[in-house]
């Protein structure tokens, strides 16, 4: 083992080296400053480091603790006390975290350090990364296209052994998604799994925090420190928490597995429907059982969220004044002008688009015919999920239609929401769901990963994170490693 190895490692190996006390968590902390300095000009997945306050951590990590000692990069939408928190804004210019979100504070109750934060879509409206204000991130798997998104800084770190393991934020697909493309997983948990308590809110009724991660069990090791009821978040599910990790390694003998048939559309790209074609035939090889299913208000599901999600956006970012947080313009005439400025020069394109549709949605007359309507095909969608999930365990899709497409390539706004088609509906009804490695798409030289997702009921985290961990452990994907990677050594 050599400190070029070690950023490679999954989070269970690092931490039986650490209590094999093979190497310290201060050691940890000075090889992955010096692997971020070395690749991260490149990719670009980080926004700030505060490598002060993580050797601190370290000097009096106790690597016995379950997360012990282990740097998890967090996404820059989710509040750390004392670094910055710019969700990808403008507006949040110069603000700092008064305070720890609950994830952050059971994280490190784990013992684990929070360690820097990741570049996102402006306040995590977008499916490419492009959207942040500071810089676009590029895909560790070939530098020209995107990381996915919105939580593609968190994605690329993983991928490119620029973190341990990461956390991001899913309200229609931004965990999941960039897990797929960048070739890692992504979890995100049942709604009220996880607390939102100190994640800056962009749609409140989808918005889940979940882990990104370079295998199946590291997921379920984070989700053992997150997920669980929170008092501070009025949505949190009062629910016990069963041991996600201990609950891995059963067989899928008896698993019934449902392939929603509006899911296997036109449009995908060949590549990604052989990998999913393969990856149903290992499932079933494995023991599980294939049933085609019907959800038949899919069809819906982009234009629902389109209208919910911008509704409560326009109502979420409304406390972006220029008064109590971050950026303010400057010479203001009067206290109008320093709203309508401050929100004018803070906000990006595609955030301003989101507040206005949102705010017309939600305006007398309209709300109605949109977002009322909206939320009564919201019901049926959810309904088609709990009867599909009165025959079947779980379903199985992939995460996106494409593999990761070329920066600038998608200028079209509609065309990017479209891409969303099989992440979505998964957060207007609040159910959990996974995103795994399935295999590639090959094109001009570079090997682009393809996702696998995997939907589950509500609160059934435990065994989509079996079913995952089978799949993954009876194929290699999870072991192929981008160009810009390290190599992975033997623990
Ligand atoms: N791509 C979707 C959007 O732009 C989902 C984003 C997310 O999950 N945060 O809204």
């Amino acid at each position: 083992m050599t400190g070029n190895d070690l950023p490679a490692l999954s989070i269970a190996d690092l931490q039986s080296l650490l209590r094999r006390r093979e190497v310290s968590p201060r050691e940890v902390i000075d090889i992955l400053r010096e692997r971020i300095e070395t690749v991260d000009g490149d990719i670009g997945a980080y926004l700030s480091l505060d490598i002060e306050a993580a050797v601190k951590e370290a000097e009096h990590s106790n690597v016995d603790l379950p997360l012990g000692g282990i740097p998890i990069a967090i996404k820059d939408i989710i509040n750390v006390m004392g670094q910055p928190c710019t969700c990808g804004s403008k507006i949040l210019n110069g603000y700092r975290a008064p305070y720890d979100a609950a994830v952050i504070q059971k994280l490190r109750a784990a013992g684990a350090i929070p360690f820097g934060k990741t570049n996102l879509d402006e306040f995590a409206m977008g499916s490419s990364t492009e959207n942040s204000a500071v810089k676009s991130t590029r895909n560790p798997w070939d530098l020209s296209r995107v990381p996915g998104g919105s939580s593609g800084g968190s994605a690329a770190a993983v991928a490119g052994d620029e973190a341990f393991g990461a956390l991001g934020s899913d309200t229609g697909g931004s965990i999941r998604q960039p897990a797929a493309m960048c070739g890692v997983v992504g979890f995100k948990p049942t709604y009220g799994r996880v607390s939102r308590f100190g994640l800056v809110a962009f749609a409140s009724s989808l918005d889940q925090i979940g882990p990104v991660t370079k295998t199946v069990r590291d997921a379920a090791l984070i989700m053992n420190a997150i997920a669980g009821h929170d008092p501070q978040d009025s949505t949190s599910l009062n629910e016990s928490v069963p041991d996600y990790v201990a609950n891995l390694g059963k067989d899928l003998r008896g698993v019934r597995l449902g392939v929603p048939k509006e899911y296997m559309i036109e449009g995908i790209d060949p590549p990604v429907r052989t990998a999913i074609d393969a990856a149903v035939k290992q499932l079933n090889s494995l023991g599980a059982e294939i049933i085609e299913v019907s959800l038949p208000s899919t069809e819906y599901a982009v234009a629902v969220y389109y209208i919910i999600a911008t509704a409560e956006a326009s109502a979420n970012l409304a406390r972006f004044d220029g008064v109590r947080y971050g950026y303010r313009a400057e010479n203001p005439k009067d206290v109008l002008d320093l709203y309508g400025r401050t929100r004018e020069e803070g906000f990006g394109a595609e955030v301003k688009r989101r507040i206005i549709l949102g705010t017309y949605v939600l305006s007398s007359g309209y709300y109605d015919a949109y977002y009322l309507r909206a939320q009564k095909v919201r019901e049926l969608i959810r309904r088609d999920f709990a009867s599909v999930f009165g025959k079947v365990d779980a379903l199985i899709s992939p995460t996106s239609p494409v593999a990761a497409f070329k920066l600038g390539e998608r200028a079209d706004p509609l065309q990017m929401y479209l891409a969303d088609i099989f992440t979505i509906a998964a957060n207007l009804a609040g159910i959990c769901g996974i995103s795994v490695p399935c295999g590639f798409a090959e094109l001009n030289g570079h090997r682009l990963p393809i996702g696998l997702q995997l939907l589950g009921k509500p609160l059934d985290e435990a065994r989509i994170l079996q079913i995952a961990h089978a799949y993954e452990q009876s194929t290699d994907w999870h072991k192929a490693r981008p160009p810009i990677a390290s190599t992975r050594p033997k623990v």
